[in-house]
């Protein structure tokens, strides 16, 4: 999709720093980090929200949460605790129309979230 900086990202036309990535997603570390950890794991394909998500999409969204746990893992987060975090629409504050779960960690979390 033109003018998406995540699929930038995905085509390598804009620079990342990688923590994951196979032939459907990719993750990488936040470029303004709110914990300790913060990494976006992203699907390859364009999608704008979890709105505008489809059925069809569901395997690929459960994908990206097994990758999230697996990265969480990999960090070291999985006995003190992490936060899976997909903001959808503006009232939630998505800035990126392409959707990402924030995979936030290294810190004690408050709820409800700000
Ligand atoms: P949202 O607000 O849509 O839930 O989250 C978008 C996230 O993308 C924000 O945490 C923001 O810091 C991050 N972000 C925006 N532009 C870039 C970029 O060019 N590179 C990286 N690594 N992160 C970005
Ligand atoms: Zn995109």
């Amino acid at each position: 999709m033109e003018d998406c900086i995540f699929c930038k990202i995905v085509n390598k036309e804009l620079p990342s720093n990688n923590v994951y990535e196979d032939d459907k997603c990719l993750a990488f570390h936040d470029i303004s980090p709110q914990a300790p950890t913060h990494i976006l794991v992203i699907p390859k394909k364009h999608i704008r929200s979890l709105v505008e998500s489809e059925g069809s999409d569901t395997e690929l969204l459960g994908h990206l949460t097994q990758v999230a746990r697996d990265i969480a893992e990999e960090k070291g987060l999985e006995k003190k605790g992490f936060r899976l975090v997909l903001n959808s629409g503006l009232q939630a504050g998505q800035s990126v129309w392409h959707i990402h779960f924030h995979l936030l960690g290294g810190r004690k979390m408050s709820w409800p979230p700000g």
